[in-house]
């Protein structure tokens, strides 16, 4: 099988579509074009100045020029558990994880981590989610694991970050294994990851790990020059585990160990208080936001209103629930109308997670400027169907995206100037209706286990 990030990029001309450039200081640029070239976006001008011989046209009249999106805390494992109704009721977090995840994911095998990881991989190309920061975990086939989701990543086309969920849950040898496939993977994706591949060091959260097992991580992260992707204050349950056992809160423990910093990702910060907010700002951590996760666990809402206004970088990811994340967004705002009983409240917070704290992130994982329309930067762009009903302009596309762009679907997706999807139509060569079937035989499998 080709790998698509051994191809090379077309030369792309992208005309006749208004260009929604993401970014903190967006712009919505009409009667203007895009070329990529060499996997960047080689110019940005007006259509005129634009024209060129020998260079491949993608018309995108009716539809939206954006960046492709990022979806910045994955779970690709979760895959197989779509309609198993096997896991007894849970009516807390901890029940949750109990009931269905740890017994869930002590059972993947290799195989289904890597079709875990492809099947949600294809649902990305087509929702124009073109980078994941993906958090994996497979305690009975930890070594090697991390390779499959690279693999997969390699045969899509995609950005992604990798990290193994290190923890003391499943015992020392578990835990000692997953510091090694953290460690593996940075190097694999330094000598082989290109500008596609990055790995940080996972830790599944406070209270599954041992400070001997945390000093370990941030000692590792250190060593290696990479964050940590760890859950935080996901649950209140976190903060209690974390009082009860080490007299102080989940931050303050982070902190003390070395696992906070400009590298690291904090996932959810549901139960996090003002000192821990600000603990998170001056230590420069980045906080990830899954609202559609945690309201199916109810287990809160995030206060990124706070967080955002405290100086935290926040962004925004699924936790598995989707990898739409134009679904996520609207879910992020919906979550802080309700929470804050104030319908006038979240939007810039919401938006501004997906579109200018996700390029941000990953901006600090990749080293390159993901997430925005800009001269130079790396050609990941969508098109996505849409002709406005209303005057479309910098002031009201952000309404335009939550309210209509995101019912709309994804037609083009391109990564670093390849083209994975066009017309709706995958340009891989994978036969998406064997995976499928594939999928299918190994989760019978694996719900027999379970
Ligand atoms: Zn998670």
């Amino acid at each position: 099988m080709a790998k698509p990030t051994d191809r090379q990029p077309e030369r792309l001309l992208i005309i006749n579509g208004p260009i929604f450039t993401g970014g903190a200081d967006f712009a919505l640029l009409e009667g203007h074009g895009l070329l990529l070239e060499e996997g960047r976006i080689a110019k940005i001008a007006p259509l005129r100045k634009l024209r060129s011989q020998g260079t491949r046209q993608i018309d995108a009249r009716g539809k939206l020029i954006m960046p492709g999106l990022i979806n910045a805390h994955m779970h690709f494992y979760s895959t197989l558990v779509r309609g198993l109704g096997k896991a007894a009721p849970a009516h807390d977090f901890d029940g949750v994880l109990h009931n269905l995840w740890w017994r869930l994911d002590r059972k993947l095998t290799l195989e289904d981590t890597y079709y875990s990881a492809l099947i949600m991989m294809l649902a990305a190309v087509r929702s124009g989610t073109t980078t994941l920061i993906d958090h994996h975990a497979s305690p009975g086939a930890i070594p090697g694991s991390l390779k499959r989701i690279a693999r997969a990543g390699s045969e899509t086309g995609l950005r992604i970050g990798l990290a193994y969920e290190i923890s003391d849950r499943d015992g020392a040898k578990a835990a000692a294994e997953g510091l090694t496939e953290n460690a593996e993977a940075v190097l694999y994706c330094r000598d082989h990851g290109g500008e596609h591949l990055r790995a940080l060091v996972g830790l599944h959260a406070s209270f599954t790990l041992s400070d001997l097992t945390l000093a370990r991580a941030a000692t590792l992260a250190a060593d290696l020059g990479v964050g940590c992707h760890i859950h935080c204050a996901e649950a209140a349950s976190d903060q209690e585990d974390c009082l009860a056992k080490h007299k102080m809160r989940v931050v303050e423990r982070l902190k003390r160990r070395g696992i906070l910093g400009p590298k690291t990702i904090a996932a959810h910060a549901v139960h996090v208080d003002r000192i821990e907010i600000e603990t998170l700002a001056d230590s420069d951590t980045m906080v990830v936001h899954n609202p559609q996760s945690n309201l199916n666990n109810a287990v809160g809402i995030a206060d990124i209103v706070a967080m955002k206004a405290a100086g935290v970088l926040v962004g925004l990811g699924t936790d598995a629930m989707t990898v739409d994340m134009l679904e996520e967004l609207r879910v992020a705002l919906w979550a802080q109308h309700y929470g804050r009983r104030d319908p006038a409240q979240g939007f810039a917070e919401a938006t501004g997670a997906l579109f200018s704290g996700n390029p941000a992130i990953a901006e600090r994982i990749w080293g390159l400027p993901l997430g925005r329309i800009r001269e130079g930067g790396p050609a990941d762009v969508i098109l996505v169907d849409y002709d406005p009903p209303t005057p479309l302009d910098a002031g009201s596309v952000l309404g335009h995206i939550v309210f209509g762009v995101s019912q709309s679907a994804v037609d083009t997706t391109i990564v670093a100037g390849r083209v994975l999807m066009e017309n709706k139509a995958l340009k891989l060569d994978i036969d998406e209706g064997r995976v499928a079937a594939r999928s299918r035989e190994l989760a019978t499998a694996l719900w027999q286990r379970f």
